[in-house]
């Protein structure tokens, strides 16, 4: 499995040298199984430069999922470039008791006056499947779900190939129990033993007394939930707009600081917009 990150901001994409080095695209997740076959997750500003990728690639089929529908996660779409190629198709899945009817969501997006080319006139063959299994097999990855918790619902992500897993838990937040959450042992349940460990940790404790309830973790109960389930490497997400590479640094060498002290060896790092993972 091969896992690529092609956004790693939340909220708002931004761009200046402060940025430079976790990038300023929004939420976009390639994961890639041992077979080649092309899972993408969200559709945040990073999905354009996926999507000009695969266009060199040549590539025309994917399976799309969805986290939720926030903005940061679904406005990048319209600028995927493969959805104007008749050759495309495209398996989308979503969970209408998380995210709602993601095709109805997406042209929504794209509705106008918000944009020039309304849903209807994409070319690529979309093949939508509103179902909320908890577990399916996309070629050789089994996928999991579980629900956030986070203003307006969404679903989180476990991929299984041959005993290797990433888990993938953006926009949740731990420290306060938003409507159709799972509690703290379910979400280490759902993330035990992951060789990576990808999880919101927008704010800092500081932010936290301002921002509780907003929907994003603080990264201490991030980094609690990422060495109560025994994972392998933890890398925070969902960088905060206003955090510069600095501020980003400093919260990972706190984590790894946090993580020492507490007896583990876990590592520690902060997810950019190129990240690349091989499992
Ligand atoms: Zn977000
Ligand atoms: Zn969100």
């Amino acid at each position: 499995m091969i896992i690529r990150s092609w956004g790693a901001r939340g909220s708002i994409a931004v761009s200046g040298p402060q940025y430079d080095k976790y990038g300023g695209d929004t939420a976009c997740l390639e994961v890639r199984t041992k077979n080649d076959q092309i899972i993408i997750v969200d559709a945040g500003s990073g999905i354009r430069r996926l999507g000009n990728r695969l266009r060199k690639e040549r590539r025309s089929t994917f399976t799309m999922f969805f986290t939720h529908s926030h903005w940061d996660h679904i406005l990048g779409f319209p600028f995927f470039k493969p959805i104007y190629d008749p050759a495309t198709r495209i398996e989308l899945f979503g969970c209408p008791m998380t995210t709602g009817n993601m095709v109805q969501l997406l042209a929504g997006v794209m509705k106008p006056p918000h944009f020039p080319v309304p849903y209807g006139e994409i070319e690529a063959a979309v093949h939508y499947q509103g179902v909320c299994a908890e577990s399916l097999l996309i070629d050789s990855v089994s996928i999991s779900s579980i629900p956030l918790s986070h203003p307006n619902l969404g679903a989180g992500f476990r991929f299984d190939e041959d005993g290797r897993s990433l888990v993938f838990l953006t926009d949740n937040e731990l420290g306060h129990h938003h409507r159709g959450g799972k509690t703290f042992e379910e979400y280490t349940n759902f993330s035990r033993g992951a060789d990576i460990f990808i999880h919101d940790a927008e704010y800092t404790p500081a932010d936290y007394r301002k921002t509780k309830s907003w929907g994003h973790s603080c990264y201490p109960d991030a980094l609690r939930l990422a060495l109560a389930a025994g994972v392998k490497r933890f890398g925070l997400y969902h960088h905060n707009q206003d955090r510069d590479d600095a501020g980003v640094d400093a919260m990972v060498a706190d984590c790894q600081r946090l993580a020492q002290e507490a007896g583990s060896d876990l590592e520690v790092f902060g997810v950019t917009q190129d990240s690349e993972f091989t499992l």
